[in-house]
């Protein structure tokens, strides 16, 4: 017989997972519900409507999908663009590579607006790039650059086009205003800031763009159209329930019990926090004689990218960390995966302590 393997306590300051809130590992370990179990309809009914709020949004269909971001993306698309529908798609890192990447898939005419990867992406040029596309898609928080976008600014020149918008690094972490920034259609992660373990996608879709999705999209799992009576769209609530998939009941629970934790504190002042811890490290970085890769009045607080200093081995310092520390920092993406390190202080993290033990640790192994 075998002993389970222990697991090591590490601290999670990379790209995501971060370390979750405490709320959200007690959440794991409540009772397992069956999936249309009525304590289990309010649970997830509670959980949708704090969705709501974090997304800034009154949408109906607002919920999380049972899979991680990267299937937030695919509904995105795949609801959203059929074959020779145009969608324009800001890049500006790896997460719109990867847009373009799902769209064409889905057969869309992808018009891709490629930007310096550490700059914002520019609204006009992307607003200027086709003039009539189905949809128009940007990431709000480029995880792979530390980067943030002006999804507002796009949301006033987007015309006609649905705004997809990728808020897996944003949510709950910066200010988000899904309705007030003309944001049709977007997805996010539950491991980053809403410091919940991975496993959930955050979703919401307006009536525009519901009204004019794809009727019967290429995959069954994420077509919306079903997933509509899976989280009881219907005005009876719980009468109007239909069985879609089985809901990991288990992660909602935990997604629940961590929304209700961040609403608890209230969202401008977690966003403070982050922004406060964001603070803390990126000006210690600089202390430390270190460059910052993203550019300037766009960094995120959430996401450090800070580049290697020249001579030093990349990964040797992350092993150290990882090893002696206990802290995991993360690798650079695409072109930069050995000239930058990418960390994060996310959600239960984002705390001026955590910021100093990076900066520590940091200062001991760069000797
Ligand atoms: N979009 C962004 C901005 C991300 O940072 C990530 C993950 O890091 C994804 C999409 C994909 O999410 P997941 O890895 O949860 O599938």
């Amino acid at each position: 017989m075998t002993s389970p393997t222990p697991t090591p306590d590490r601290r999670l300051f990379g790209p995501g997972p971060s370390n979750p809130y405490p709320e959200a590992v007690a959440g794991l370990n409540r009772p397992i519900l069956g999936h249309l179990d009525p304590d289990f309809l309010a649970i997830m009914d509670d959980t949708c409507a704090m969705l709501r709020t974090v997304w800034g949004t009154e949408n109906s269909r607002t919920l999380p999908l049972s899979a991680t971001g990267s299937a937030g993306m695919e509904a995105a698309f795949v609801n959203t663009v059929g074959p020779g529908d145009v969608a324009v798609i800001a890049v500006n890192g790896l997460f719109g590579e990867r847009m373009c990447d799902v769209a064409a898939r889905c057969g869309a005419d992808v018009v891709r607006v490629d930007h310096d990867w550490g700059q914002p992406i520019d609204p006009q040029r992307v607003a200027d790039a086709h003039p009539s596309p189905k949809v128009i898609a940007a990431v709000h928080a480029e995880t792979s650059t530390g980067v943030r976008s002006d999804i507002a600014a796009l949301g006033r020149l987007k015309g006609d086009a649905l705004l997809i918008t990728d808020a897996v690094t944003s949510i709950g972490g910066i200010e988000l205003a899904a309705d007030d920034w003309g944001i049709d259609v977007g997805y996010a992660g539950s491991q980053k800031c809403l410091g919940v373990p991975p496993g959930l996608a955050p979703f919401t879709i307006n009536d525009r763009a519901f009204a004019r999705r794809i009727e019967h999209p290429q995959s069954w799992y994420l077509d919306l159209g079903l997933l509509g009576g899976y989280v009881g769209e219907a005005s009876a609530r719980h009468a109007g329930r239909t069985y879609h998939h089985t809901a990991p009941t288990g992660m909602i629970a935990s997604l629940h019990d961590g929304l209700a934790r961040i609403l608890a504190e209230g969202l401008p002042a977690v966003w403070a926090r982050h922004a406060e811890a964001g603070h803390i490290l990126q000006d210690g970085l600089e202390k430390l004689g270190l460059e910052l890769f993203a550019a300037q009045g766009f960094r995120l607080p959430e996401l450090t990218t800070v580049k290697v200093p020249e001579g030093v081995d990349s990964a040797a310092v992350r092993s150290e960390l990882l090893t002696r520390y206990n802290i995991e920092i993360g690798a650079g993406a695409g072109a930069y995966a050995s000239t930058v390190w990418r960390i994060g202080l996310m959600g239960h993290n984002a705390r001026p302590d955590a910021a100093l033990l990076i900066l520590a640790a940091l200062a001991e192994i760069l000797g």
